[in-house]
């Protein structure tokens, strides 16, 4: 390929703007030097680098660009709104409900604000495991660095926990297990606790307010509503994306076509969304949409005789990481959950006057979750992603026994945790519900089928693994690149080859600017 002049050589650059692709007209033609699939954690800022650096970008994603007036702190309007299928994806076999999410910003809109770097053990492992060869944690250092200044990335005191993460940190503390409190992107945080449904005042220092509008400011296109069906590749490089243009309902498609024509593709839809687009352009099979890891979550509620509120307040704010590593085992790592009215209702048990009875407690609830680090022991190979005859992805994710067998030694900690922190009973599962009174209870967790309670994940990284052995990685470690598409890239948390037993977005976020910026340097030699 030949050298790639950035626009800004150029007398004509074209505005930077937030572009709505309704308002476009059909059949339109774009066109700029990089097209960036997906406007998340990795999108957003690999999309702002580069446009920094003097390409011009055209963002394309498949949400709507909603601002703080749209975040209403309402479930039934923002999880509709903000998430892929409305909130209610799922595995194939409906085991494991998955939210992600699908705006301009992506997940990080509705996520929790929890930030950790990348544990230096994953990078070792993914060294001697999967021939990541061109990546460091050094490397990544001063990106981060970059990143928690631009995302005002500070850790939370004890004091501004809310009652739901302080009996966490309570709890494992009396027991002698490492907790503290997570540093978090936020700025001037009202502690609303809404997080989960966009933040009303932009306290949340999501993609939306920081990286998104950096890049719109220095010229680039974010164009919204607008779902890339495929690329069309020809002699071993991308040569344009087909988009269709989302309807007014926010899910349909208008019937309205736009085509985006560039020199360089990113691809940044997320784990489920790069292998899928992927598969729809002919570029599937090998590794593409396998390996794809979830951090499976179980969660247990606890009723204190104080109020919890377990809906106000920062919703995460204190983990423990005393069991990240357990040998041969899955790791687990456990936080706090919020509880809204709607999400309470779906995951408390029961009917009628039970459950009833149980959401009156609500006030009274803590709720808390343990999370497998999934993708580490050689049997664990994660889900496939496929795509459906309409196009829309599909995964399958097989729980493993071992997964299983390790959160159900998570779920008795918690249980440990909150009667430590003085809970009055500890509740998990629902088919039966198990309700502990005190730890002498917790021998009941031993026989019970753990197979048949659901779960759920936030967390997907994996499909379009990263490494340098082309048979067993869909792209190479030092830029990301794709084994065989001379000119498309990827960049966002499917290029992790196992999950990271740490929240993923600033992994995510340290993982683009790095790559930005060797993509800076090559394109420009
Ligand atoms: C409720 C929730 C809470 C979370 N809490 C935390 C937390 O506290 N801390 C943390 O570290 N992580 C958290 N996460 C996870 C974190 O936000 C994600 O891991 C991260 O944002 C993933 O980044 P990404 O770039 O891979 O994908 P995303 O941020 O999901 O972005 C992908 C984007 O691509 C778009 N897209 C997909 N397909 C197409 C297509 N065909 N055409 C155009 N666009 C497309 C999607 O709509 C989406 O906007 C949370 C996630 C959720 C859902
Ligand atoms: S808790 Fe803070 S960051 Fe989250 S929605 Fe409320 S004000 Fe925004």
């Amino acid at each position: 390929m030949s050298e790639l002049v950035p626009l800004h050589n150029e007398p004509k650059k074209p505005a930077g703007a937030f572009v709505d692709a309704a308002t476009l007209a059909d059949g339109a033609t774009l066109e700029a030097d990089v097209v960036v699939i997906g406007s998340g954690a990795g999108g957003a800022v690999v999309a702002c680098e580069l446009q920094r650096a003097g390409f011009d970008v055209i963002v394309l994603e498949e949400g709507g660009h909603h601002t703080r007036a749209d975040f209403k702190m309402r479930e039934d309007i923002n999880y509709p709104m903000l998430y892929q299928e409305s909130g209610a994806r799922a595995t194939k076999d409906l085991g494991m409900t998955i939210l992600q999410g699908r705006a301009v910003g992506g997940s990080t809109v509705v996520n929790w604000t929890t930030s950790f770097r990348t544990p230096p053990r994953v990078y070792e492992h993914w060294k001697k495991a999967h021939a990541v060869g061109e990546i460091s944690i050094a490397d990544l250092s001063p990106h981060w660095d970059a990143v928690e200044e631009r995302l005002h990335v500070e850790k939370v005191p004890y004091e501004q926990t809310n009652r739901n993460n302080r009996v966490l940190f309570d709890g494992a503390t009396a027991l002698g297990l490492q907790v503290d409190t997570t540093r978090r992107n936020v700025k001037r945080c009202m502690q609303s606790g809404y997080c989960g449904m966009g933040c009303p005042v932009d306290a949340k220092q999501s993609m939306l307010v920081t990286y998104l509008p950096d890049a719109v400011e220095r010229g680039a296109r974010v164009v919204s509503r607008c779902r890339v069906d495929k690329l069309v590749v020809a002699g071993g490089s991308v040569g344009k994306a087909e988009c269709s243009v989302i309807g007014d309902d926010g899910y349909n498609t208008s019937g309205k076509r736009v085509t985006v024509r560039a020199r360089r593709f990113v691809l940044a839809a997320g784990g489920i969304g790069s292998p899928s687009i992927l598969i729809r352009s002919g570029l599937g099979g090998g590794m593409v949409g396998r390996r794809t890891f979830l951090h499976p979550v179980h969660g247990v509620f606890a009723h204190y005789k104080d109020p919890i509120e377990p809906y106000y307040g920062a919703p995460q704010s204190v983990a423990s990481h005393a069991h990240a590593e357990r040998g041969d085992d899955p790791g687990l790592f456990y936080e706090a959950a919020p509880m809204h009215p709607m999400l309470a209702a779906v995951a408390t048990a029961g009917f009628g006057a039970v459950h009833r009875q149980l959401m009156e407690k609500l006030p009274y609830v803590a709720a808390h979750i343990a999370l497998a680090i999934d993708g580490f022991h050689p049997s664990e190979e994660g889900g496939t992603v496929t795509v459906r005859p309409s196009g829309a992805p599909l995964l399958d994710y097989q729980t493993p026994l071992r997964i299983r067998q390790a959160l159900r030694e998570g779920v008795k900690w918690l249980a440990k945790i909150n009667f430590a922190a003085g809970a009055e009973e500890v509740g998990f599962g629902e088919f039966p519900m198990l309700m502990l009174r005190s730890d002498r209870d917790l021998s009941l967790f031993d026989h019970y089928d753990m197979g048949k309670q659901p779960l759920f994940s936030a967390h997907v990284m994996g499909g379009c693994k990263m490494g340098d052995d082309p048979k067993s990685s869909v792209v190479r470690s030092k830029d990301l690149r794709h084994h065989t598409v001379e000119n498309l890239h990827i960049v966002d948390g499917s290029v992790f080859p196992t999950s990271l037993g740490v929240n993923p977005q600033e992994s995510i976020y340290g993982l683009a600017r790095l790559v930005a910026s060797r993509l800076v340097q090559s394109w420009k030699a």
